[in-house]
């Protein structure tokens, strides 16, 4: 068997293309655009490219972007009060801090200083307790945008997920939990696994559905897979390429190479779950817009 190829760069395009018709329709009832603020605080390159990528893709289907970018020395009261300054702004839509913050600031507790209603990220505890108990709250609430962005990829394959034995390999609250309660929510049977889960690969051997969210490339072995079962690979790790070690390339959690002749549907990195995490955000972003208006 060779894997079907869900291919993120496609599917995301969809869901910006769906967000960008959202955003016509926005600006045509409302006269304003679907605004995002965006904050960044300190210099990570990585975060840099997240928040550049992220603004550039929001201008692309017509929303307006506003980023903060700030000293990696602001202080937690300082930024607490530029978020409740973006709460209070009504041209402000959704507000992203970009993740990770300085280490002496709490990110809960600023995470938890977002308007829930412009939490673009899902992150707000109202938001993950929405999700959490499900139901008509999921109308109220924002989904994290990597698992909503993986759900999608799901649903895209197997319209109906009831019954299926979903593995999630990781626990984290952006990735692993608010991803199992999505399945859950959808009538699956769900199993989450982490770093003191023993004998991990016969749980992993029974799963329908298996979702790799560790951080450690290519951990999951083509034995540790079910033969048919669908692999969404949220892994995103730099590795020195076997080809040329002076350069690096991009692999996931899941040994693609292997597991494409085991599974039946499964996620390339790059290519994958990457694209999707930022058309989620986007989706989220002009969704939250809509009922600010209602
Ligand atoms: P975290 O580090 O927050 O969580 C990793 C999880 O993996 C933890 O629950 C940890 O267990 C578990 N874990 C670690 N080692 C093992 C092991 N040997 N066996 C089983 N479980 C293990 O990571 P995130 O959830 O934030 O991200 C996971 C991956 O997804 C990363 O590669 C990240 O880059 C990527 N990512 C990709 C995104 C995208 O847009 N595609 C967005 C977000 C993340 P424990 O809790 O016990 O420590």
């Amino acid at each position: 068997m060779t894997a079907s190829i869900i291919d993120g760069k496609i599917i995301s395009a969809e869901v910006r293309a769906e967000a960008k018709l959202e955003v016509e329709r926005f600006t045509e009832l409302y006269k304003t655009k679907p605004c995002l603020a965006v904050v960044l605080v300190g210099e990570n390159p990585a975060s840099q490219v997240y928040v550049r990528t992220k603004s550039k893709m929001a201008k692309e289907i017509g929303m307006d972007v506003e980023d903060h970018i700030k000293q990696k020395d602001i202080s937690e009261e300082d930024l607490i009060g530029i978020i409740y300054e973006l709460n209070n702004n009504k041209r402000v839509n959704g507000i992203l801090v970009q993740l990770p913050l300085p280490d002496h600031i709490d990110s809960r507790v600023i995470i938890d200083a977002i308007d829930p209603k412009k939490d673009a990220d899902g992150f707000h505890a109202l938001n993950v307790g929405r999700n959490s108990i499900g139901g008509d709250l999921l109308k109220k609430s924002f989904v994290p945008c990597t698992p909503l962005g993986c759900f999608l990829m799901l649903k895209r394959s197997v319209p109906n997920l009831a019954g299926m034995h979903a593995v999630i390999i990781g626990r984290s609250n952006i990735v692993g939990k608010p991803m199992a309660q999505l399945l859950l929510e959808e009538s699956c049977t769900v199993t989450i696994v982490h770093s003191k889960t023993k004998d991990l690969e016969t749980i992993t051997r029974q799963a329908d559905i298996l979702v790799a969210a560790v951080g450690k490339p290519l951990m999951v072995k083509a034995d540790w897979i079910k033969s048919g079962a669908i692999v969404i690979d949220v892994g995103i790790n730099r590795v020195e390429s076997l080809d040329d070690t002076s350069k690096t390339k991009l692999v996931g959690d899941v040994d693609f190479a292997n597991a494409i002749n085991i599974a039946s549907a499964i996620t390339p990195v790059p290519g994958g779950v990457g694209p999707m995490t930022i058309a989620c955000l986007l989706k989220n972003t002009v969704e939250a817009a809509f009922r600010q208006q209602n």
